[in-house]
C-alpha cells in the first residue's frame, strides 16, 4: 500500500509488517477484530463471504474487511486450504499497559505464519495422514531434496537423478514446495499441480544453509546424522528450515534429527502403477473408498495410520527386513486374544507425535498434556501385553517402549483431571502443585475473612481494642485508630488522613494483602499460566523420548493392523525368497473381493511366473472377462508381500521384485492436453527404459489408443523387445484382445498363453473369470455389445463384417512375409520426442495408411 504524509500511526504500523510478509494474507488484530486491508481485504471477502468495505485513509478509499478474532479458528483454516500462506499479526502486548506508558499504539508483530505445507492447526491436519513441506535445489542433473512435517518432527533430505523428481514427490504428495526464485518461469519437470513457494535466492546458498542446519541441531557437523556428503541436499534442508522458522517464530525442539531417505531401499513404484493398483487413492473419487489402503488399515492410532500409509507407498527390497515384518505379523496373526486387547490398549493412545510437537512449538493446551498423560499410561500395558513374544521385529519395538512414569506423575500432579481449552482462564493447575496458587486461591475464595483475620491479628499486636481495618476507592485498604490511642500506633503504620476524631493508615504488609485479595483472580489466571508453561517447557525436553516410543507404537500397530486384516479376510503369510519365481494359487483382489454384489463369489485365479520358463504370459479375453483384475490382483499380492502383509491368496511364493510398471486402460489417467496414445507410448517407454530382469510389469491392451495395425504392431514388438533383451527380461503380465499375439508362444521360449474363459449359451457369454492355459480364439466382442444394448441391426451388421475379416486374417508370425508388406509405404510414428520406445520397438509401428486401405477392399458393402 502507498504510503500517505497523512497516514495514521496504526497504518503506518500496517504497512511496515506487512512489508516483511509479502506474499501473505495479513491478518491483523486490532482490538477484537482481525482487519485485513487492500488486496488483502478483497482476499479474504471473496475467499470467507465477508462484507468489504472502505476505509478512508488520508483520501485513499482503502479496501477493509475484518472479522472478530474469536472466528480465527474457522476462518484461517479456510484461507491454507484454499492455498493462501496466512500471516496472523497480534497485539504483542497489553494494550492497558501500552496506555499506561502513554504509547500511541500498541506493540504488535506476526505470531505465525500458516502455510498448506507448514501448520500444526488440527483443523488443517487430516490425522491419518502426513503433512510434507518439501524444498528442492537442482545442481547440474542432480536434485536436492528435503521433507519435513513438521507436525510430527519429521525431516529428511536426499539427493537424487532429476528425471527421478517427479516419482519421488509422488510418493509424498507434498502440500507445498519451495524453490528458489531464480527457477520462476523456467521450472524443471515433474512439479505441475503442486503449490509452489519461491523463496529468495540467497538462501539457496550452502554456506548459510549448512550454518543454519548445525546451529539448529547444535552440532560441528551433519556427520552424526550421516548426511555430511549430501551437499545438495543440504540446500535444500536449509532452505527449508529457514523457511520453517521464519512461518512457525516458535520452537522447534521436536525437530531433533534429520536422516537421509533412501529411495533405493524400497521397491520403485512408477506414477502410474501408484494410482492403477489405487494403493492409497482411488482412480475414481480420489478418496480413499475402494484402495488398498481402505481394507488394509486397522490401526487404532493415529501414527499408525500416518505409518502404514508409508509402508504400503514404500514396499521393501530387503529379503531380511520383509521377512522380519512377516514373522511378526504372524506371531500376532496367531496371538488372537493378545491381538484383540492391544487393540483395546491402542486405541486409547492420543496421537502422540503431534501432541509433543504442539508441546514443544509453545502451541499445545492443558488438555493436549492431560491427553498426552493418558496416552503415556497406557504405553506399560502394551509393552507388558508383548512381553511373550519372540518375533525380533516385535521384540525390538517392545524395547523401544517406555511409560515416562516419572513425566506422567508431574502431569498428574501439576494438571487438574478435566482442565478447560482456555489457558487464559485459569482452572488448570491443581492447587496441591504450588503453594503460592494454593494461597492465591485462598485469599480469593476468603478475601473478607481474610481481612477480618489480619483486623484481629493488628489488635492483638497493637493492644488497640478498637481498631478497625477499612476500605475506601482512594487508597483501598487502610487501618483505623482514634485519637486515643495515637501513641501506641507503631512505627511501622504510615499516615495516609487525617479525620477529626481518627487517623487512617496503611502499613506495607497491608498493601501486599490488599493486593493479594484485590487482585487474586486475575492473579490466580497469570500464575496457572505461569506454572503451565513451565511445565509445557519441562515436557518438551522429553520430546525425543516421546517420538521414540510413538515411533515404536506406529509400527506395533501397524503390525496388529495387518494381522487382523489377514484374520479377517483369510490371508496367507506368503514365501518371500530371491528366486526368479511368481507363483500364486488361489489368488484374489483384495479389493474386488469385499465389494462384490452380495451372493456373487469372487473366483480365485492362479498365476506362474518364472523369468528363466515363463516370462511373459500372454492373456487374451473378452472385455469384462476379467483381465484387468488379474493383473491388478497380481501386482497387488506381490506388493503386498514385500510390505510384510498377508496376501489374498491360497499360497504365494514371491521372488523379489525390485519394480513394479503398469500400463493399464487407455480410457484413464489423462494427463491434460496430451492424447491418450501418447500417454500411453510414454509410459511404454519408461517401462521399456527403466524395468530389469528383477522387475514385474503389467500391461493391459497396450495399444489400444490407435488404429488396430498400429496397435498390434506395437503391442507385438514391444512384447518381443521384453522377451529378448536380457536387461529388461522381467516378468510380464500382458492382458490384450488382439488374439494375433497368441502366435508368439509358439516363436517365443518363454511366452506362454492364457485366456480368461468365457463360455456361449444361446448367442449370451458368460463368464467364468477362470484363468486357463491357450489363448482365445474369440473375442466375443460383437456378444458383448449385444449384451450392452445395442440395435439388433447393428450388431447382425457386426457379424458380418468380422466373418469376411476373418477370412483374410492377418499374418505376422511369418517374419518377412505380410507384417513387412504392411509396412511399405508406412508412416512413422510420430514421436515429437516425449515417447522414446527403442529402436527396435518403435519399426514396427506405422501402418495406418495401407492398412486401412486394404481393409476397405476386404468388407463389402452392405
Ligand atoms: P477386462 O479387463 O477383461 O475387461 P475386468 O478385469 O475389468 O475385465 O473385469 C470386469 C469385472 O468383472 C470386474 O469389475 C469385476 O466386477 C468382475 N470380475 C473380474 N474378475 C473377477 C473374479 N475373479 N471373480 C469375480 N468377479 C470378477
Amino acid at each position: 500500500m502507498k504510503s500517505s504524509k497523512s497516514e495514521t500511526p496504526l497504518m503506518r504500523q500496517y504497512n511496515q509488517i506487512k512489508a516483511r510478509y509479502p506474499g501473505t494474507v495479513l491478518l491483523f488484530r486490532v482490538g477484537d477484530f482481525y482487519e485485513t486491508f487492500a488486496d488483502d481485504a478483497i482476499t479474504i471477502s471473496k475467499e470467507l463471504g465477508i462484507t468489504l468495505t472502505k476505509r478512508n485513509n488520508g483520501g485513499d478509499q482503502t479496501p477493509l474487511a475484518g472479522f472478530p478474532h474469536h472466528s480465527l479458528d474457522t476462518y484461517l483454516p479456510r484461507l491454507v486450504k484454499r492455498g493462501h500462506r496466512v500471516a496472523v499479526c497480534d497485539q504483542t502486548e497489553d494494550p492497558a499497559e501500552a496506555k499506561a506508558a502513554k504509547k500511541k499504539i500498541v506493540d504488535r508483530d506476526v505470531t505465525e505464519v500458516v502455510t498448506p505445507g507448514v501448520t500444526l492447526n488440527e483443523k488443517l491436519l487430516e490425522h491419518k495422514q502426513n503433512n510434507y513441506a518439501f524444498a528442492v535445489h537442482w545442481s547440474g542433473s542432480t536434485a536436492g531434496v528435503a521433507f519435513s512435517d513438521i507436525s510430527t518432527g519429521e525431516f529428511a533430505l536426499a539427493q537424487l537423478d532429476a528425471r527421478e523428481l517427479k516419482s519421488f514427490l509422488t510418493l509424498f504428495a507434498p502440500a507445498e514446495i519451495l524453490l528458489s526464485k531464480k527457477l520462476k518461469g523456467n521450472l524443471p519437470d515433474g512439479l505441475d499441480g503442486y503449490m509452489l513457494t519461491y523463496q529468495e535466492e540467497w538462501i539457496f546458498e550452502h554456506d548459510y544453509c549448512y550454518q543454519l542446519l548445525l546451529d539448529h541441531f547444535q552440532t560441528h557437523s551433519l556427520k552424526g546424522f550421516g548426511v555430511e556428503e549430501l551437499t545438495i541436499a543440504q540446500v535444500a534442508a536449509g532452505a527449508l528450515l529457514h523457511y520453517i522458522k521464519e512461518n512457525q517464530k516458535a520452537s522447534l525442539g521436536h525437530i531433533r534429527r534429520i536422516y537421509a531417505f533412501e529411495n533405493s531401499h524400497f521397491m520403485m513404484l512408477d506414477a502410474s502403477t501408484k494410482r492403477n493398483l489405487e494403493l492409497t487413492a482411488s482412480l475414481q473419487q480420489g478418496g480413499t473408498e475402494g484402495t488398498l489402503i481402505s481394507i488394509l488399515d486397522e490401526t487404532q492410532t493415529a501414527m499408525g495410520a500416518r505409518e502404514l500409509r508409508k509402508w504400503i507407498m514404500r514396499p521393501l527390497k530387503n529379503l531380511r527386513d520383509i521377512r522380519r515384518r512377516l514373522d511378526a505379523v504372524e506371531a500376532l496373526f496367531k496371538a488372537h486374544e493378545i491381538r484383540n486387547s492391544l487393540r483395546d490398549e491402542l486405541e486409547q493412545i492420543g496421537d502422540l507425535e503431534r501432541l509433543i510437537s504442539r508441546i514443544s512449538a509453545g502451541r499445545a493446551n492443558a488438555r493436549d498434556l492431560t491427553q498426552l498423560r493418558l496416552s503415556l499410561e497406557r504405553i506399560l500395558p502394551v509393552k507388558m501385553l508383548l512381553q511373550k513374544q519372540e518375533s525380533p521385529l516385535i521384540v525390538s519395538l517392545r524395547d523401544g517402549l517406555s511409560g515416562l512414569i516419572e513425566l506422567q506423575e508431574r502431569i498428574r500432579e501439576a494438571i487438574v483431571d478435566d482442565p478447560p481449552a482456555s489457558l487464559r482462564d485459569g482452572g488448570i493447575i491443581r492447587e496441591s502443585y504450588s503453594e503460592e496458587l494454593r494461597e492465591i486461591r485462598d485469599i480469593a475464595r476468603n478475601g473478607k475473612r481474610y481481612i477480618a483475620d489480619i483486623q484481629k491479628q493488628l489488635i492483638q499486636e497493637t493492644g488497640i481494642n478498637s481498631l478497625k481495618l477499612g476500605y475506601n476507592k482512594v487508597f483501598g485498604y487502610y487501618i483505623e485508630v482514634t485519637k486515643v490511642h495515637q501513641e501506641k500506633v507503631p512505627d511501622t503504620f504510615i499516615r495516609k488522613q487525617t479525620l477529626v476524631n481518627a487517623e487512617r493508615y496503611i502499613t506495607p504488609e497491608l498493601k501486599e494483602i490488599e493486593e493479594k485479595v484485590l487482585s487474586a483472580e486475575e492473579r490466580m489466571s497469570t500464575l496457572e499460566y505461569e506454572l503451565f508453561n513451565e511445565l509445557r517447557m519441562q515436557v518438551s525436553e522429553y520430546a525425543e523420548q516421546i517420538q521414540q516410543n510413538a515411533a515404536s507404537i506406529a509400527a506395533i500397530d501397524c503390525l496388529q493392523s495387518l494381522a487382523e486384516t489377514a484374520f479377517l479376510f483369510n490371508y496367507v503369510k506368503p514365501e518371500v525368497d530371491d528366486s526368479t519365481v511368481i507363483d500364486i494359487k488361489g489368488g484374489r483382489h483384495p479389493v474386488v473381493e469385499r465389494s462384490l454384489p452380495l451372493g456373487e463369489p469372487f473366483i480365485p485365479n492362479d498365476i506362474f511366473l518364472d523369468t528363466e520358463t515363463e516370462q511373459l504370459i500372454i492373456i487374451t479375453g473378452p472385455n469384462m472377462a476379467g483381465k484387468s483384475i488379474i493383473l491388478r490382483q497380481t501386482g497387488l499380492i506381490v506388493l503386498m508381500a514385500q510390505v510384510g502383509c498377508f496376501v489374498p491368496a491360497q499360497h504365494a511364493r514371491i521372488g523379489l521384485v525390485d519394480k513394479i510398471f503398469t500400463r493399464v486402460g487407455a480410457s484413464d489417467n489423462l494427463a491434460a492436453g496430451e492424447s491418450t496414445f501418447l500417454v500411453e507410448m510414454n509410459e511404454a517407454a519408461n517401462i521399456l527404459n527403466n524395468a530389469t530382469d528383477k522387475s514385474l510389469i503389467l500391461l493391459d491392451e497396450v495399444g489400444r489408443g490407435t488404429s488396430t495395425f498400429d496397435g498390434l504392431s506395437i503391442a507385438w514388438s514391444l512384447a518381443e523387445y521384453l522377451h529378448n533383451q536380457p536387461s529388461v527380461a522381467a516378468r510380464t503380465l500382458f492382458a490384450t484382445h488382439y488374439h494375433e499375439l497368441n502366435e508368439l508362444e509358439s516363436m517365443y521360449e518363454r511366452v506362454v498363453n492364457f485366456n480368461v474363459q468365457v463360455k456361449e449359451h444361446e448367442g449370451k457369454v458368460i463368464f467364468m473369470r477362470k484363468l486357463v492355459k491357450g489363448g482365445a480364439d474369440h473375442s466375443y466382442g460383437i456378444q458383448v455389445a449385444g449384451m450392452a444394448g445395442l440395435p439388433k441391426v447393428v450388431i447382425s451388421r457386426a457379424q458380418e463384417i468380422l466373418h469376411n475379416l476373418e477370412q483374410h486374417s492377418l499374418d505376422i508370425t511369418n517374419k518377412h512375409g505380410k507384417l513387412n508388406e504392411l509396412r511399405e509405404g508406412d508412416e512413422k510414428l510420430s514421436s515429437n520426442g516425449t515417447a522414446s520406445l527403442p529402436e527396435t520397438g518403435a519399426a514396427a509401428a506405422g501402418t495406418r495408411k495401407k492398412a486401412a486401405s486394404s481393409l476397405s477392399q476386404k468388407i463389402p458393402k452392405q
